[in-house]
């Protein structure tokens, strides 16, 4: 699910919420539909790993305990390591390319603003 926001902080222009299957992208981008497929493709990334970490989760503990896991597990897998962020940016980003976002425009965002250490050279060869 996608909400339009007025304002989000000022760097991002849309993002998915921590912890629920929604992201929000700013109005004035209500158009940008490669931006929409980039937000898409991160609540699928988190209802995937919703299902398998809550599915683990209810046969190894109690339901609670595996609701809050399931609800974590993406935010935290992006949040703590490295290799699921540059990973899911990737998918995302291929996704937004399909709808005319270059690759030279989606190597930079990639190389700039995910803390992944890769040079624009090395984000273009992923997102190929
Ligand atoms: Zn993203």
């Amino acid at each position: 699910m996608i909400f339009y926001v007025n304002k989000i902080n000022g760097v991002m222009i849309g993002r998915k919420v921590p912890m629920l299957p929604i992201a929000v992208i700013e109005k004035q981008y209500k158009g940008d539909k490669g931006l929409r497929a980039h937000e898409i493709e991160h609540i699928k990334q988190y209802c995937v790993l919703f299902v398998i970490v809550g599915a683990l989760g209810s046969l190894l503990t109690n339901a609670a305990i595996a609701l809050v896991a399931a609800m974590m597990a993406h935010d935290v897998a992006y949040t703590v390591i490295s290799k699921y962020r540059c990973w899911a940016e990737v998918k995302a980003f291929k996704k937004q390319m399909q709808y005319g976002v270059s690759i030279d425009k989606a190597a930079a965002a990639l190389a700039e603003h995910y803390r992944l250490k890769l040079t624009i050279e090395e984000a273009k060869k992923l997102l190929q």
